[in-house]
């Protein structure tokens, strides 16, 4: 008998027909002695309706009621849920994040969690219900309601597989495992039988929203072991481990990851003295704008010129700021781009195989893609290309690496 936290995503419980299915998962999973406690998502694009909806109110809503709002789509799910399992006979019970004692600091709207309280759980659990708890939301210490960020419903799973002590926490989603990159774009993309944490923070940080990035880091921190399936088909899915995927060798490249959620920024004619990046990336981070890749040109007449990329919903906030500084410190000119994305190479296998960068730099040269930006850590290599050639260079990339074949990687693309 086993403790397992599953987590629901808005596609499996986005019609009545897929709640249905899911209650017949969790009795399956019930009647084979497994505790089960589920989390779900609001119906897939409620979430959206909701921010939409507020926006028609007020063009910037309160982030207090903002918060309220939201968790509405998480608490519909949880009782149409229990009543699915209700009527199946299993004894269920649903759950909104306060009344889990979910408990998070105030930040609404990217709200982290402090503490959980597992007493009554682990008592309704020993009474033999299916705990049903809404994903996404959970209560600051006054009460208030606060939300986690999107994607959050994976955190609270992992959140309460760590609490509790589950044996597994199962994400449940519209695809069958973590892919090599996003099956959406790459028909050949394959499913991994495992991926190491590190691998999946890189993948999940750098755009592959298939596992929100706090999930992971949480399941990293607490060691909860943790799977992506789906809830469409039965299957092994994918195991994110501490050893990831063994092959005789490890392939350089596990992955590809790519979004289009960043804008470029050019100072260019910077007088070329001391603290000319603090004042600039002060003034931008003052904005609370985060930075994320920063290039600074070799000096020229005594000038430099300075590129950095900020996430596209800060590029006017941070464009606004940049010009002012440009004018402060006498710089030539601002330039500005919000049309490009970033493609992204993953691998804990890198460390040990040279050459890998220019493997992707070649293979991006012969489809002609312009690389604008590059940036590299020891496991993973991000470009900044035009926003048009996304898709050609994710698949250029999965194809040089050669990335559908099992084994693939070990000879260099
Ligand atoms: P849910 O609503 O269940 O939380 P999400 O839409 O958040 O589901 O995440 C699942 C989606 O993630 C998939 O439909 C897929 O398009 C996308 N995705 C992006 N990168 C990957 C990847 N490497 N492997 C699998 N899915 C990926
Ligand atoms: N419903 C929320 C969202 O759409 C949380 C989640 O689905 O994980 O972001
Ligand atoms: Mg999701």
């Amino acid at each position: 008998m086993a403790l397992l936290v599953q987590k629901y995503g808005g596609t499996s419980v986005g019609s009545v027909e897929r709640i249905e299915a899911v209650a017949d998962r969790v009795l399956k999973h019930k009647q084979q002695g497994d505790d089960i406690v589920v989390v779900v998502s609001a119906m897939s694009g409620e979430t959206n309706r909701l921010i939409e909806l507020a926006k028609s109110v007020q063009a910037t809503p309160d982030a207090r009621e903002m918060d309220v709002l939201l968790s509405t789509g998480e608490q519909v799910t949880i009782a149409l849920l229990s009543m699915a399992l209700m009527k199946r006979g299993l004894l269920a019970k649903s759950y909104t994040g306060s009344q889990v004692r979910i408990t998070t600091d105030n930040a609404h709207g990217k709200a982290r969690i402090q503490d959980i309280d597992t007493e009554a759980m682990k008592s309704d659990l020993a009474e033999g219900n299916v705990l049903v708890v809404a994903g996404f939301q959970g209560a600051d210490e006054l009460g208030n309601i606060t939300t986690l960020g999107r994607g959050g419903s994976d955190t609270t799973g992992v959140a309460l597989a760590a609490a509790l002590k589950a044996d597994e926490c199962q994400i449940y989603t519209d695809v069958d495992g973590v892919y090599t990159t996003d099956p959406r774009v790459v028909d050949s993309a394959r499913r991994l039988e495992k991926i190491t944490f590190e691998e999946m923070l890189e993948m999940a940080s750098l755009g592959s929203k298939v596992l929100q990035i706090r999930a992971v880091e949480f399941a990293g921190k607490y060691q909860v072991p943790l799977r992506v399936l789906s809830s469409f088909t039965e299957g092994e899915g994918t195991l994110i481990t501490t050893d990831g995927e063994q092959s005789m060798e490890q392939p350089a490249v596990s992955g590809i990851a790519f979004n289009r959620d960043e804008a470029k920024l050019t100072i260019k004619g910077v007088p070329d003295v001391p603290g000319m990046a603090s004042k600039i990336l002060g003034s931008i981070s003052d904005a609370n704008v985060e930075v994320d890749m920063i290039v600074q040109n070799v000096s020229i007449d005594g000038t430099t010129d300075f590129t950095f990329t900020v996430h596209r919903n800060d590029f006017e906030k941070a464009s606004k700021e940049l010009h002012a500084v440009a004018a402060d410190l006498g710089a030539k000119e601002v330039l500005q781009d919000d049309k490009i994305a970033k493609v992204s190479i993953v691998g804990v296998g890198m460390r040990s195989h040279a050459g890998v960068a220019s493997s992707m730099f070649k293979a991006l040269a012969q489809e002609s893609i312009n690389i604008q930006l590059i940036s590299t850590s020891e496991i993973k290599v991000s470009v900044i290309i035009d926003e048009k050639y996304m898709e050609l260079a994710v698949r250029a990339l999965h194809s040089a690496f050669k990335l559908n074949e099992p084994d693939a990687g070990v000879s260099e693309a």
